[in-house]
């Protein structure tokens, strides 16, 4: 074989689609239940668009993109994630002009250069929100509320809920600066990825995967007990709001995630369902991250989440979709036969109805074992007998009954 699919990404096969299509379907149940309407944006932008949002100093920008020169010398990346593309197309289309809140939903491709192991890849799918426009808690938990649902809708409730605040542009700085202070007095211990970070980006030190520097952190400054007063009472609503919605959850003061555009609150849903890729679903709030792409100050929050993750639980837990097979498959007896099943098929096709038939002229054995094959529901086999008489014997092929069936009639008889 001379080519393989790219390391990283994954063909969605026959055999999987109806369970993503059952999955989208019931995502967008889910958002139009709470409103948000569907945007599509390109799977490719400016790079500088994705630097600039995302943090230059994250590790998506640093060393995951996938940043390409096109013949015009221009420099595209293909989308890490959903929320830039968004707020570009926000701003572009002055989508926040005829209304005050614009709730937007996507489902789609992301890629981002990780070594892949199991649930990551370098192509992967997510589903995410946006809520533009609003600066209060009640959208924060609307969108948490909303993530949670979908899971529900989807028979998952092993989850967990973390959340946090991790400032604004008033409280964050002071509170980096005394966690710098205090992480420099421990600098020389601290895993080589961590001392990096001391500097420009502590907070991400806290929440390292490193077990040593879990130690070594354990008693360090945490963001929410240096919060202003708005960041404050902006949480405490938060909870109260979650607790009232009975959605459980835990505070995670070290809960940073790992793009830089997040003000006030962030949040994660993990879950134990899966090995150490456990996050399925992350988000929070973005109020500067319109003026700082160059639009109006406008505050937002989202969320994204990981589809293959989603699948891999479904898949563990066994749920599944129901199966879209064809209603019936209609066999030809003899060469004299096959013009009247070939278009008959076509007819209750055009009608709405999933008809199936043998195109590899096969014998009347081999076309009965490709109906069960294809888990039809019903089998009609047409001879010149049938077609004399003007009637044939329709099989059930669950529970292996049968009637007879008057040919004139087979389009009214599955319109039923
Ligand atoms: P993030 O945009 O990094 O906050 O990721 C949001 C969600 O997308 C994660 O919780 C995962 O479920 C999923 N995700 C992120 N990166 C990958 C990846 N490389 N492969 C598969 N899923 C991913």
């Amino acid at each position: 074989m001379n080519y393989r699919s790219i390391k990283g990404t994954k063909d969605i096969l026959p055999s999987e689609s109806s369970q993503w299509q059952f999955v989208e379907q019931t995502m967008r149940d889910v958002f139009h239940r709470f409103n948000y309407k569907e945007i599509r944006t390109p799977i490719f932008e400016s790079t500088g668009l994705f630097a600039r949002s995302i943090g230059e100093l994250t590790d998506i920008v640093g060393k995951e993109m996938y940043t390409f020169e096109d013949r015009s010398k221009d420099s595209i990346t293909l989308r890490p994630e959903g929320t830039a593309s968004v707020m570009r197309s926000f701003i572009q289309n002055n989508l926040g002009e005829s209304q005050p809140l614009t709730k937007v939903y996507y489902i789609g491709p992301m890629f981002r250069q990780e070594r892949p192991q199991a649930g990551r890849l370098r192509q992967f799918h997510q589903f995410g929100a946006e809520a533009i426009g609003s600066p209060t808690a009640e959208t924060d938990v609307e969108i948490i509320a909303m993530a949670i649902e979908i899971y529900k809708a989807l028979g998952i409730t092993n989850y967990s809920l973390q959340i946090n605040s991790v400032g604004d542009e008033e409280c964050r700085p002071r509170y980096k600066e005394i966690l710098s202070t205090a992480l420099r007095t421990i600098a020389d211990k601290l895993s080589f990825e961590s001392q990096k970070r001391i500097d420009q980006n502590p907070m991400r030190v806290l929440d390292s995967k490193d077990e040593n520097d879990k130690l070594l952190t354990a008693s360090m400054p945490l963001i929410t007990d240096y919060l202003n007063e708005d960041c404050a009472n902006h949480f405490e609503r938060v909870k109260s709001l979650l607790t009232a919605y009975g959605i459980p959850f835990t505070v995670n003061g070290r809960l940073v995630r790992g793009l830089d555009y997040y003000t006030k609150t962030a949040f994660e849903i993990t879950s134990t369902e899966l090995g150490s890729q456990d996050a399925l679903a992350g988000g929070g709030r973005y109020d500067l991250l319109v003026k700082e792409l160059g639009g109006k100050q406008t505050p937002g929050v989202g969320f994204a989440a990981g589809i293959e993750r989603l699948m891999m639980i479904l898949e563990k837990k066994g749920i599944q979709p129901p199966q879209r097979n064809p209603k019936i498959f209609i066999a030809a007896a003899d060469e004299a036969s096959r013009e009247w099943v070939l278009t008959t098929t076509m007819r209750l096709r055009s009608a709405g109805i999933s008809a199936e038939t043998d195109l590899l002229s096969r014998s009347l054995k081999a076309q009965m074992k490709e109906a069960d094959r294809q888990r039809s529901e019903f089998a009609l086999v047409i001879g010149t007998m049938e077609l004399e008489s003007g009637k044939g014997l329709l099989k059930n092929l669950g529970d292996h009954t049968q009637q007879e069936i008057v040919l004139s009639d087979i389009l009214t008889f599955f319109q039923q």
